[in-house]
């Protein structure tokens, strides 16, 4: 691939059949953020430059004579229902047809589906859908970048309508809609763009309440103006509160979140996590309780015969995200506890044999006594269990089956004892007494008891990749690898 990034620019007639990132070079992102220079911070100085007026004035305009409208049109309760159905009808072109049929290719519709779509979709006033999946699909490349046209680490204002309402900073990154250039239905909502957004947006809905029940002024101002101020702060509403409010139940890599008020009012794009993590799926929410209207669309489209192929990916795939989500929160609250010493940080003490180490320190150079357990337990009440060495220390008192039998065992095994011999010992109690661990005995754990010698707290853990070599890895020792596994 090229790595000469951006070409300089030559006269030639752009083929938009042919994809526009068929020559992207490898380092892209890296590049383009590097070389190509963003415009100045906005600016209140010069403000009236900074502003991109077209959108400025759609976005601040129909709000404005929604609401005066509103104050002197009475709304009639037939004005209103159907002005409810026109939202959900427009909105739907948004997220069934721009979004997840020409964005995301999650289904295929027959022709009559695909130009309902365009249609109504050109009533939500959002741009054709060429110019909106292009920005989606870059969106969706380089999420939470410079790059993605509505990036959420801009902020909540800007990701809901700051993008449109100033310039850019820098343009988009590149996404291919060669796909869509091919498409009949597509080309024909460009070509008829303007008359589209007229009779869709005002039009039909200020004729069908007059019509049909004489509320002309009602259906232009509910049906028609602030029924379209609903639309666009619905679907502004995926690219801010979807990126901000929720849980990340698939992957918190990046900003998508999952949450039911976003799905609620975005006719069920509010399951955004799951989204950017299979965004080809036709659904967003995958639990049939989960409110999704956008896929029962899709579904009862398929049903009588005008969508196939609806794409839905493996459930084995997405429940590995869900695992690995939840496996981080569990690895987080490992973390928070304190384990016991594993045998590597406890000194190794023998039982009575006279041992000799070998001493390099500067102090004690030369060969010198290994401490043992028959020593040491003359001066604190010492047991070994499972080849480990614990100092009982305040904990003799409250020994729940009494002192005396603690006492008993100090300098000694008390392996069989703890193990069922004279008291099977709960999980709890094995997890405690591994925290009294202050040595290990010489000669390493007796044959056959090494699954005693892990605590029940310890024997599942979460361990990254990179700890799995130490069974008793310390919680401690960790990168910020993304691997995880038990
Ligand atoms: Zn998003
Ligand atoms: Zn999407």
């Amino acid at each position: 691939m090229s790595s000469v990034y951006p070409r300089k620019a030559e006269p030639k007639l752009v083929d938009d059949t042919v994809p526009s990132d068929i020559d992207i070079p490898d380092n892209y992102v890296a590049h383009t953020l590097k070389s190509q220079k963003p415009l100045p911070p906005f600016s209140w100085k010069l403000w009236y430059k900074e502003i991109n007026w077209l959108s400025f004035s759609i976005l601040t305009i129909t709000p404005l004579i929604g609401v005066v409208g509103a104050y002197y049109t009475p709304l009639r309760a037939k004005t209103f229902w159907f002005a409810v159905f026109y939202y959900y009808v427009t909105g739907l072109g948004i997220t069934a047809g721009y979004h997840r049929l020409w964005a995301h290719r999650s289904y295929n519709a027959s022709k009559p589906l695909q130009y309902f779509l365009a249609i109504v979709g050109a009533g939500a006033v959002e741009g054709s859908i060429k110019w909106w999946s292009r920005g989606h699909r870059a969106h969706h490349r380089y999420t939470d970048t410079d790059l993605d046209p509505y990036n959420a680490h801009k902020g909540f204002a800007y990701s809901h309508m700051g993008w449109m309402m100033i310039k850019p900073r820098r343009k988009p990154g590149v996404a291919d809609v060669s796909d869509l250039s091919k498409n009949d239905v597509i080309r024909w909502q460009h070509r008829h763009y303007l008359e589209l957004i007229l009779f869709m947006g005002f039009v039909f809905p200020t004729l069908v309440p007059w019509l049909l029940w004489g509320d002309a002024k009602g259906g232009y101002i509910y049906a028609g103006v602030l029924r379209l101020c609903f639309v666009h702060h619905s679907t502004f509403c995926v690219n801010s509160l979807a990126h901000w409010l929720g849980e990340a139940p698939f992957d918190d890599k990046h900003t998508p979140r999952d949450h039911l008020i976003t799905a609620l009012v975005t006719i069920g794009e509010g399951y955004h996590n799951f989204h950017h993590q299979f965004p080809m799926d036709y659904r967003n929410a995958i639990k049939w309780y989960q409110y999704d209207p956008t896929k029962w669309f899709i579904w009862t489209m398929q049903s009588i015969g005008l969508a196939s192929h609806l794409k839905v990916f493996p459930d084995n795939e997405v429940r590995k995200g869900q695992l690995t989500m939840q496996l981080k929160k569990l690895r987080e609250t490992q973390e928070g506890l304190a384990w016991p010493s594993d045998s590597n940080d406890l000194p190794v003490i023998s039982w009575d044999a006279c041992e000799y180490l070998v001493s390099f320190s500067p102090l004690a150079f030369g060969l010198m006594p290994r401490p043992t357990v028959q020593e040491q337990s003359q001066k604190r009440p010492l047991v070994l269990i499972s080849g480990f060495i614990h100092d009982m220390t305040n904990f003799i008192e409250e020994h729940p089956g009494g002192p005396h039998l603690l006492i008993k065992m100090i300098g000694k095994d008390a392996t069989t004892a703890f193990f069922g011999g004279v008291y099977d010992h709960s999980n709890a109690a094995h997890n405690l007494l591994a925290m009294k661990r202050v040595g290990v005995l010489n000669g390493g754990h007796p044959h056959g008891l090494q699954d005693k010698a892990i605590p029940p707290s310890q024997r599942l853990k979460i361990a990254r990749y990179n700890e799995l070599s130490s069974p008793y890895g310390s919680s401690t020792a960790y990168s910020d690898g993304e691997g995880m596994a038990y």
